[in-house]
């Protein structure tokens, strides 16, 4: 997390964020659904449009295959036509269809067709409704005359107007019309509309009750979703109402479509309006889910990022409380340390009275103690002061050839004392970026580990070289090495290898842990590469000087200015 955001701000960033997103998703969704509710409605108007052509092409050609019986025979008794009727099983195959009927063309006036006469011969189921058609001459009323010309001259199956039917005897009347294929004599369609007109012989025909054949239609739908009325003709008004489905009253659609129809050759006006049960399932309503999950959603974050900040409060709390803890008692042991110090200075300088060999033996042991024990304690507060990120890093480029000569020079009497050998091998001129207090620091401590766990007549040796934008300085000794499972390990705070080896050799555990600290401090690493018995090569990483790049000069953590 950027430091600069105040733990506090950081719920409320994401539950405005979290807000802001769950608005934009619900205006875009509730700006969609309008266009997505349409869509549904053209869907349903089709599957509407879909079933009623389908079924009524079921009922052409039904009749088609009584025009063929007709066609095929000169003479179709009742008997047969009755048999035939039975077969197609009107009542279960075909709900809606009133019957199937012949209408035969009387001789009388034939040719002159102002003259003829167009019987119902034959009509089943015979019913009573049906039985009350029979003998009907359809010839002699304007619509059904209309329909029956039209088949006859076209030779194509004929849907007539809006009619009431001879069947209404009885009930509520409904709006009916009728369907007509024509049949020509010799069995076969002649050529020309004056061949057609002389061949005719009469029609197979279906009288239709429109609500009845609707429902039989679309079944028994208690809540369609969609509505519909069916207008013979290009208008839609009540006289030429031909079925209005079952739709909730005093309802107003939000969506309504006009389409005309064309069914045997009759124009049809269907006009289709949305039914409560459809608007019910409205997409609108999923932009109220999207705006309840995303308040939901919201809430949740915020409850999740509150938590989190009052934990970082919480650890930022202990944390500083640690650090308070760790300096005073540094400070508060460093003051009577120094002070023994102090008074071993006095009494080795015979300030206290003359000092015999034995006496000066105890105090030079007594002034060891206590510098371990300072320098442990200073560690301890150095690390501590990382830690809480209490240190400031400053960025400078600095010459790496230089700056390991300069610490190197600090560990010559050390390395002489002990008898190595200690070289530095020249490598290429490198600038790196970084704290150059920090660097010395971390190369003193890694210069001195080594001579501490080289034994004598071991080498030493310091090298460098560039890896892509980085510097790498190589520590590297002939010592006692380091078993693979603590390499990782030693860079942990108060790890040793092997501690009672360390106990002699004065170490508090912590030198490597603050090295690494500072190394990534300045957006670095330190990592080692051992081999127990023949030693060690610990490698520094620092960001080379991008001479493209100018060079920032920024601090990390509280600009308090410590040196570690
Ligand atoms: P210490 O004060 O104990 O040296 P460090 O953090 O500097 O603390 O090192 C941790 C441990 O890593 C040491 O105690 C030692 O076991 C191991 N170590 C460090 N440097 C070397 C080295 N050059 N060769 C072998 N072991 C080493």
């Amino acid at each position: 997390m950027d430091p600069r955001i105040r733990p506090e701000r950081t719920p409320l960033l994401v539950l405005t964020a979290s807000l802001l997103l769950t608005a934009a998703a619900t205006a875009f969704t509730a700006w969609t659904a309008h266009e997505r509710d349409a869509a549904r409605f053209q869907n349903a108007a089709q599957s509407a449009h879909d079933r009623i052509t389908s079924r009524l092409e079921v009922y052409i050609n039904s009749l088609r295959g009584i025009a063929a019986l007709f066609a095929s025979s000169d003479t179709v008794t009742a008997e047969e036509f009755r048999t035939y009727a039975e077969r197609l099983d009107l009542s279960g195959g075909y709900p809606g269809v009133q019957g199937v009927g012949w209408t035969q063309r009387s001789a009388s006036g034939w040719p002159r067709s102002s003259f003829e006469q167009h019987s119902i011969r034959y009509l089943e189921p015979l019913n009573e409704r049906n039985r009350a058609a029979l003998g009907y001459d359809m010839s002699g009323e304007g619509t059904r005359r209309a329909a029956m010309d039209r088949a006859r001259d076209t030779a194509e199956p004929s849907l007539s107007g809006k009619v009431t039917l001879v069947q209404e005897i009885f009930g509520p009347k409904q709006a009916g019309f009728l369907l007509y294929v024509p049949v020509y004599a010799g069995g076969r369609v002649p050529a020309t509309v004056a061949e057609r007109r002389r061949a005719l012989r009469g029609f197979a025909y279906s009288p239709f009750r429109a609500d009845d054949l609707f429902r039989g239609i679309f079944g028994s739908e208690l809540e369609p979703r969609v509505a519909f009325e069916v207008y013979d003709g290009t208008g839609a008004d009540t006289a030429a109402l031909l079925h209005r489905s079952p739709h909730a009253p005093g309802h107003r659609p939000q969506f309504t479509a006009r389409e005309s129809m064309i069914v045997a050759g009759r124009l049809w006006t269907v006009i289709y309006a949305s039914e409560p049960p459809f608007e019910e399932t409205s997409s609108a309503e999923l932009a109220t889910g999207v705006l309840a999950a995303g308040a939901i959603v919201s809430g949740f974050s915020f409850w999740l990022a509150l938590g989190l900040a009052r934990a970082r409060r919480a650890a930022e709390a202990a944390n500083r409380a640690k650090s308070d803890f760790l300096a005073t008692m540094s400070h508060e042991l460093r003051t009577p340390l120094n002070a023994i110090g102090g008074y071993v200075d006095l009494l080795d300088l015979g300030v206290g009275g003359p000092v015999n060999a034995q006496q000066r033996d105890y105090l030079a042991r007594v002034q060891r103690a206590q510098q371990h024990l300072l320098g442990l304690i200073n560690n301890i507060l150095n690390f501590a002061r990382l830690e809480a990120g209490g240190v400031a890093f400053h960025r400078e480029p600095i010459a790496l050839a230089s700056l390991v000569r300069e610490v190197a020079g600090f560990v010559t009497p050390l390395v002489a004392e002990k008898q190595l050998t200690f070289g530095i091998q020249p490598g290429p001129d490198l600038t790196v970026i970084g704290d150059a207090d920090k660097i010395r620091q971390i190369l003193l401590n890694l210069l001195s580990n080594a001579i501490k766990f080289t034994n004598e007549g071991g080498r030493i040796t310091v090298h460098w070289d560039a890896h892509g934008s980085m510097a790498q300085v190589h520590v590297a000794d002939t010592g006692i090495g380091i078993p693979l499972p603590h390499q990782e390990q030693i860079f942990d705070p108060f790890v040793q290898v092997d501690p009672d080896l360390t106990r002699t050799r004065m170490g508090s555990g912590l030198g490597l842990a603050i090295a690494r600290e500072l190394a990534r401090g300045l957006d670095g690493e330190l990592s080692v590469q051992s081999e127990p018995a023949r030693g060690s090569t610990f490698t520094l990483r620092l960001p080379l000087q991008d001479s493209e790049a100018p060079v920032p000069d920024t601090d990390r953590g509280a600009p308090t200015g410590a040196k570690a």
